[in-house]
C-alpha cells in the first residue's frame, strides 16, 4: 500500500510567496507534495517551486498549459528544468500538443538528470457546466461524458492521467485503464467548510473511488492548525484505503 503521505497534494494558493512559504515549512515534515497554481507562480515565478522543493517535498505545478505544439513543447521543458514531479495541460489542444509537451519535458528532465515528471491533463474545468460545455462550446456530450473522452485522448498522447472530480474516477479508470492516474480536487473532509465547492467528496469517497492523489487546500491551508488537519486527512486516507 501506498505510504498516505504521497497520495495527498496540498494546494498552496497564495498571492505571495513569504505567506506561502509559511505554511509549507509547518507542512514540510507532513505534507508529500505541494501544488502550485497561477497565483503563487505569477506573483513568486520559479523561486517559488525551488524553495519549497529545498524544503523537501516535490511540487505539482498546476501549469495549465495551452498553445500551439511548439510554444507548450518549449514551456514543458523549461517547467521540467526546474524540478518538478507533476505538472499539467488542458486536453482541449489536442493529441499532439499533449504529446510534444510530454516529449520535451521527458527530454528536458534526463538531460537535467532529473527525474520525469507526471505530465497530466485538464479535461473540462469543473467551472463549466453543461449549459457552458454544450451551448457555449459546442461539445456534443455533456461535462463528464466530454471529460472522459478527453481523458482518453490524454492517454492516448501518452500522458500519464488526468485532474478530474472523484465522480468522474471510476469511468476513467475503466476507459483508461488502472495505471491512468487522477488527481482529484474538491475534497472536503466531514469537518471542513465546503467554500465555493459546490461538487465535493470526503478523502474516504476519493480513495474508495480509485483516486490516486488526493487535492485539498482550504481546509488545510484556513484551518486554526494546518498541521492537525493534515494528520486527520492522512489518518483518514490509510483507513480508507486499509
Ligand atoms: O481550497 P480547495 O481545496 O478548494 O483547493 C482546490 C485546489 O484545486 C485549488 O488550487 C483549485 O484551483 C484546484 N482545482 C479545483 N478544481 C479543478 C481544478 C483545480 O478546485 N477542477
Amino acid at each position: 500500500m501506498r505510504d498516505p503521505k504521497e497520495r495527498l497534494i496540498v494546494a498552496l494558493d497564495y498571492p505571495d510567496l513569504s505567506a506561502a512559504l509559511a505554511v509549507a515549512r509547518r507542512l514540510a515534515d507532513s505534507a508529500g507534495m505541494f501544488k502550485v497554481g497561477l497565483e503563487l507562480f505569477n506573483a513568486a515565478g520559479p523561486a517559488a517551486i525551488e524553495s519549497i522543493r529545498k524544503l523537501g517535498p516535490s511540487v505539482f505545478y498546476d501549469s495549465k498549459l495551452y498553445d500551439i505544439p511548439n510554444t507548450v513543447a518549449g514551456a514543458a521543458a523549461a517547467i521540467a528544468r526546474m524540478g518538478v514531479s507533476m505538472f499539467n495541460i488542458h486536453a482541449l489542444g489536442g493529441t499532439n500538443m499533449m504529446a510534444a509537451a510530454r516529449t520535451a519535458a521527458v527530454g528536458a528532465a534526463a538531460e537535467a538528470g532529473l527525474p520525469p515528471p507526471s505530465v497530466i491533463a485538464v479535461t473540462i474545468v469543473t467551472s463549466l457546466g453543461n449549459t457552458e460545455v454544450r451551448g457555449e462550446l459546442g461539445l456534443p456530450e455533456d461535462a463528464s461524458g466530454a471529460a472522459v473522452r478527453l481523458a482518453t485522448l490524454a492517454r492516448e498522447a501518452g500522458l500519464d492521467g488526468v485532474v478530474a472530480s472523484v465522480r468522474e474516477v471510476a469511468e476513467i479508470k475503466r476507459a483508461c485503464g488502472k495505471k491512468f492516474l487522477t488527481v482529484t480536487p474538491g475534497i472536503r473532509p466531514a469537518w471542513a467548510a465546503k467554500a465555493d465547492q459546490s461538487r465535493v467528496a470526503t478523502p474516504t469517497e476519493a480513495i474508495q473511488a480509485g483516486s490516486d492523489y488526493l487535492v485539498v487546500g482550504r481546509p488545510i491551508t484556513q484551518s486554526g492548525d494546518p498541521a492537525r488537519s493534515v494528520y486527520e486527512i492522512l489518518r483518514e486516507i490509510e483507513a480508507a484505503a486499509a
